[in-house]
């Protein structure tokens, strides 16, 4: 190869447009070599491992109708991407920042290995509106609250979106020898998956235009009901964009802009104050790696929480005999996502209802969400824990039966998902909520009644304060 390339490291931003290393590189006036690495999939993979490989796959698509060539590896980026750079012949690197611990880790010591080599790296801002050490008090400290956060956010006016590459020139490598060259699609995730794969897929749509499809779509239908129709899980009213967001299929900036565009509604104004917490989940992050395994109030690491087996298994296949918790919970195995509503009514189950370690549901979410991403997972489970820097206090213990009554009047979304309820009238689910007496078909009786529950996480609670 006469010119040196420059390689795209593409890591969770498969779009043409948005993409400041992309772009970057183009204007670099190198043939561009794209690359992902991906990282072993571990044999029992989880629903993200799954998507991030379909949304792979829908990328290489892309490039190669641009006229390009994802080159997949894998293994370890530590030891590849260096290989890489040497049997290329390139001379830069290009790729959008990580904020994980890991990924962070991963770039800063191969940032330096490679500019040691006299390799030039350049990164630029990822996946986000404001990078997580941006937006910081007067004082130069991290925000404890997501409102004052976001109010402070909202100060600052986000880069604009960059348009999508056009008439890129790709480089030509043989890189089929290299070590770590991959094929297409893991092994694991091919024809012969677990059934829940064809599940998933029927499930999601995929790849750039999709995502864009679905803001255009949110935007037109949903939004202007957006305050008065978020909370109920039986309609249509959010923009299922998490996943999109979370493999980079669409930006931040890019639903910013389109949403400023659109209107300043009040509608509007509540919608970008979720994009608020994820963003707010990602500062918390930088500040707090271990956010996922440590309480954010250390008086909850006194918890007693209880080893119940049997009853964390009927919370992850849904069968607690509270039909509200089992229908979220089954949503979720068979689609890989849930109601945000749901998900609270869920995760204060298992930690007030049963008692069981909030970490226990964040595992079961990180392995089943296909949106999983380490922020907002572990943000929003110590909220729904008590234990975050922000959460409802534990004290306040969601009841499964009222939220039904509020948020799924009609039984709508719980019939759905619970089959052996999808017929019964709306007395005999009003005796299920009451009584918790089980249904037909064999759906369960209440695995705790809500009283005794209540009163024991009061108990827990209080002895974790005293220890405290
Ligand atoms: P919309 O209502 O349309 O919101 C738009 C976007 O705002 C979302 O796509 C998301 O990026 C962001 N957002 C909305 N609510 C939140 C929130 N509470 N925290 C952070 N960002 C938010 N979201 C994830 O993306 N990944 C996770 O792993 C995840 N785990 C969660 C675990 C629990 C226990 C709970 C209670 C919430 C979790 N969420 C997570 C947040 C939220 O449930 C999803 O982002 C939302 O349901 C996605 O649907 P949507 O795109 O239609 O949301």
């Amino acid at each position: 190869m006469s010119v040196s390339p420059a390689i795209v490291w593409f890591r969770d931003d498969f779009r043409l447009a948005d993409n400041a290393a992309l772009t970057a590189a183009q204007q670099s006036g190198a043939p561009m070599l794209c690359l992902y690495i991906r990282q072993p999939v571990p044999q029992e993979f989880s629903a993200a491992d799954w998507w991030r490989e379909k949304s792979l796959s829908v990328f290489m698509d892309e490039l190669a109708r641009q006229g390009g060539r994802l080159h997949v590896f894998e293994g370890d980026a530590e030891h590849l991407l260096p290989e890489i750079v040497r049997r290329s012949g390139a001379t830069s690197v290009f790729w959008n920042r990580r904020y994980d611990p890991a990924g962070r880790a991963t770039d800063t010591a191969l940032k330096a290995r490679l500019r040691q080599d006299g390799t030039a790296v350049s990164s630029f801002a990822g996946n986000v509106l404001h990078e997580p050490w941006t937006i910081r008090t007067q004082a130069r400290q991290a925000f404890q609250v997501c409102g004052a956060y976001w109010r402070a956010a909202c100060r600052v006016e986000p880069l604009p979106p960059l348009p999508a590459v056009q008439d890129v020139a790709f480089a030509t490598v043989e890189a089929e020898s290299w070590p770590g060259w991959s094929g297409v699609v893991a092994p694991q995730l091919g024809a012969d998956g677990p059934p829940w794969c064809a599940m998933l897929d029927s499930q999601h749509q995929k790849g750039e235009a999709a995502a864009h499809a679905a803001l255009a779509t949110f935007l037109q239908q949903a939004l202007p009901e957006y305050v008065q129709e978020r909370d109920y899980p039986a309609h249509d009213g959010t923009s299922a964009l998490s996943c999109f967001l979370r493999t980079g299929q669409i930006t931040p900036r890019q639903i910013w802009q389109a949403v400023t565009d659109a209107d300043s509604s009040q509608a509007s104004v509540k919608f970008l104050a979720e994009l608020g917490w994820r963003e707010f989940a990602w500062s918390l992050l930088w500040d707090h790696p271990d956010l996922a395994t440590r309480c954010l109030r250390p008086e909850f690491e006194h918890m007693a929480w209880r080893d119940d087996p049997a009853g964390l298994e009927a919370w992850k296949l849904g069968r607690t005999g509270y039909p509200l918790v089992d229908a979220g919970m089954r949503q979720l195995w068979q689609t890989g996502i849930m109601h945000n509503r749901v998900r609270m009514v869920v995760g204060s189950f298992l930690v007030k209802h049963l008692l069981i370690d909030w970490r226990e549901g964040e595992r079961w979410f990180a392995h089943t969400l296909t949106d999983y991403d380490p922020a907002s997972n572990a943000m929003n489970w110590q909220w729904v824990a008590g234990c975050g820097v922000e959460s409802a206090p534990f004290f306040r213990i969601m009841n499964p039966r009222l939220q039904q009554e509020k948020f799924d009047a009609q039984g709508d979304y719980v019939r759905h998902w619970v089959p052996e309820l999808a017929r019964v009238s709306q007395a005999v689910m009003a005796d299920i909520l009451k009584d918790g007496c089980g249904g037909p078909g064999g759906y369960p009786p209440a695995l705790v009644p809500h009283a005794m529950a209540r009163a024991r996480a009061l108990a827990a609670l209080e002895q974790a304060r005293q220890a405290g």
